[in-house]
């Protein structure tokens, strides 16, 4: 029976199976006893039990303490180091029996020992890894890392939880975790509902205002997750937490900066604005595009850009050539056609330009539009009326010619006029002084004065032809310049109106210091002279002429002045007096055909120079007039009407 015993003790593998007898003294092993323990059986059988234990629990009689409990509770069982017989430590599991015979009489003990030597490794080092790990967390300053038991009480606290929050461990752990949510939260349950989302997820994950222990509010990245025990028993929540209030007000400045911007864009009328995606798509929508295309922001967002093209630009694939240039340069720009929503087309100033992202990555373009219709329909105006005026000018060069035709006919009818008309004047005239002579010397006085009468208006008559005759030669015949002496022009002039002078009594003052002007001596002499006449002419009754003469150089010009003492010009008549035939007197009072002034303003002109009267009437006039002083000026008076 023993012997059966035996064979099945000895085949128990894993365990050391030793019997002892009651004073501890091994009588029985088995080989796996042996192989556990690092003894031989022989070296086991016959000693004491004690020789198993280390040396610190043989001094401590451990080997008495386990067998007594084991004695008194039959049973005894723990954990700890045993040494083998080469002195190396191995971590057993012993379990020891009491063994009674039936009179209750104690036998001795069954003892089992199993080596658990690995088990025993294996949790030192995850213990030791679970330290680490813990060192860790709470070492963990960037994030707030704790634990929070299956009611959300706070079970554990890191360094980085005291700092975001501003709780030390002491103040924080036990206490709920809604104690960092805002009053509003924690009044809608808000905190119980993370929990039981991370329940029912395994995770709970938000961005939200916490309250710091000061009151304070911070931005906080939360992230629950719900926590399993091996077993599988839910424990509790991890909780992390990180403050990102920098990050938000960042964010809320850019967010804020990108409004403004948007709006800005959104708000420009004059522009149109908006963005691609990179397929060309329309994403963003302003104003200004709004009033240039005419679509509203609903009704374009999404559409393909190629919408505002013409169909042949469409059909020649316009848009995206365009993306294209832009995406390879960076830009595209040009000026074109486009459509509106309502089907008129537009001419647009474009250009586009392509966005990357950091990564140089084409994220879409931009495109900028504005309408230069109007721009365009200027320009085109004002080139019709440039045409207009080409061809206007044209019509007038055409209409100037045929003027100065017309003018030379005129010219050359008036000479041939007047020369013709002197001829059969000339022969009244002769015949006249004869019928005078021929009179007898009682003839009625009525019939002299009659003769008188013809004689002088055959007289007025000559004058007349004479002075048609100057001024048509005026405007024909170019004229030739040269030094003139001021003295001789003044001379001769004072010389052709001697008689009116010695007639009315007038006296004459000059004053000059110019020696040459630059002119037609002849005309210049015709000017002064006819000034000089009506100047005699245009005195007050019964008050002899006064005339000064004034020759001053002023700038390039000669200033000729010549004052009379007479009866004045009103204002309203000083550029009436220029046209030819303009009298402001009867012929009875002041004779004259309206011709002397006119003479003299074309000589002028034609000296490129001004004639202006200055005067109040009833107190004498003053004609000014103007000779160029230079040489210079020769070419432009050489002009002729004709070149002009
Ligand atoms: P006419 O002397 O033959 O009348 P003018 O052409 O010389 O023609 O002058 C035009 C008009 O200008 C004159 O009729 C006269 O009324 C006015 N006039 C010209 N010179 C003077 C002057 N020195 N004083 C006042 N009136 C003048």
């Amino acid at each position: 029976m023993l012997n059966d015993y035996r064979l099945f003790f000895q085949s128990i593998e894993h365990y050391a199976l030793l019997l002892l007898n009651s004073h501890g003294i091994i009588q029985f092993t088995n080989k796996a006893a042996s192989a556990i323990c690092g003894y031989s059986e022989a070296e086991l059988l016959h000693r004491p039990f004690k020789q198993l234990y280390t040396e610190e629990d043989q001094r401590l009689k451990r080997d008495e303490l386990e067998l007594f409990t084991a004695q008194e509770a039959n049973a005894f069982e723990a954990e700890y180091w045993r040494q083998k017989k080469d002195g190396s430590r191995y971590w057993t599991h012993t379990d020891i029996s009491a063994v009674y015979n039936e009179q209750n009489q104690l036998e001795g003990y069954t003892v089992l020992i199993k080596d658990i030597s690995e088990k025993k490794k294996n949790e030192l080092e995850l213990r030791e890894k679970e330290e680490r790990y813990r060192l860790m967390i709470e070492g963990v300053t960037e994030y707030g890392i704790f634990m929070l038991d299956t009611e959300g009480n706070i079970v554990t606290w890191n360094e980085g939880a005291k700092r975001i929050t501003g709780y030390p461990s002491y103040e924080i752990i036990g206490k709920n975790f809604s104690v960092f949510y805002i009053a509003e939260d924690r009044q809608s349950h808000k905190p119980e509902r993370e929990l039981e989302i991370a329940i029912a997820t395994g995770k709970y994950e938000e961005e939200g205002w916490r309250v710091r222990k000061d009151g304070k509010l911070f931005w906080s990245g939360v992230t629950i997750t719900t926590l399993y025990n091996e077993d599988n028993q839910f424990v509790g929540f991890s909780k992390v937490t990180r403050d990102l209030t920098e990050r938000k007000e960042e964010e809320e400045k850019l967010r804020q900066s990108e409004e403004r911007f948007r709006e800005l864009v959104q708000q420009v009328k004059d522009y149109g604005i908006f963005m691609l995606d990179e397929k060309g798509r329309i994403i963003s929508w302003n104003e200004g595009a709004k009033r240039i295309n005419g679509y509203e922001a609903e009704e374009i967002i999404g559409k393909y850009f190629s919408i505002f093209y013409t169909e042949e630009d469409k059909i020649n694939g316009k848009p995206a050539n365009e993306l294209k240039i832009a995406q390879a340069t960076g830009k595209y720009e040009e000026e074109g056609w486009r459509v509106r929503k309502n089907g008129m087309l537009f001419w647009t100033n474009v250009v586009i330009t392509a966005l990357f992202n950091r990564h140089g990555k084409l994220i879409g373009y931009s495109k900028v539009t504005r309408d230069l219709t109007e721009r365009k329909e200027s320009e085109r105006a004002l080139k019709e009326s440039s045409d207009r005026y080409r061809l206007l000018a044209d019509e007038l060069k055409i209409t100037n010619t045929e003027l100065a035709r017309t003018n030379k006919e005129l010219e050359q009818f008036t000479s041939i006029v007047s020369h013709d008309l002197q001829e059969p004047l000339r022969t009244i005239k002769s015949f006249l002084v004869l019928i005078d002579k021929k009179l007898p010397q009682n003839s009625s006085p009525e019939l002299r004065s009659y003769i008188q009468k013809a004689t002088y208006a055959g007289n007025r008559m000559k004058e007349l032809i004479l002075n048609l005759l100057q001024y048509a030669q005026l405007s024909k015949d170019d004229i030739s310049v040269e030094a003139v002496s001021v003295t001789t022009l003044l001379g001769e002039a004072l010389q052709n109106i001697k008689d009116r002078m010695d007639a009315t009594g007038a006296t004459i003052t000059i004053e000059n210091d110019i020696a040459y002007v630059y002119g037609h001596k002849v005309q210049l002499v015709q000017l002064l002279q006819n000034l000089l006449a009506n100047a005699l002419k245009f005195s007050q009754p019964g008050r002899p002429p006064r005339i000064h003469i004034k020759i001053t150089r002023r700038e390039s010009d000669i200033l000729f002045s010549i004052t009379d003492n007479g009866i004045g010009i009103a204002s309203e008549n000083k550029n009436k007096i220029f046209e030819i035939f303009r009298r402001l007197h009867v012929e009875n009072t002041y004779p004259g055909n309206g011709i002397g002034l006119s003479i003299c303003k074309k000589i002028v002109d034609r000296h490129n120079g001004r004639i202006w009267p200055e005067s109040k009437l009833g107190e004498g006039s003053t004609f000014h007039f103007t000779i160029k002083a230079d040489k210079a000026i020769k070419e432009n008076i050489l002009i002729s009407p004709e070149n002009e």
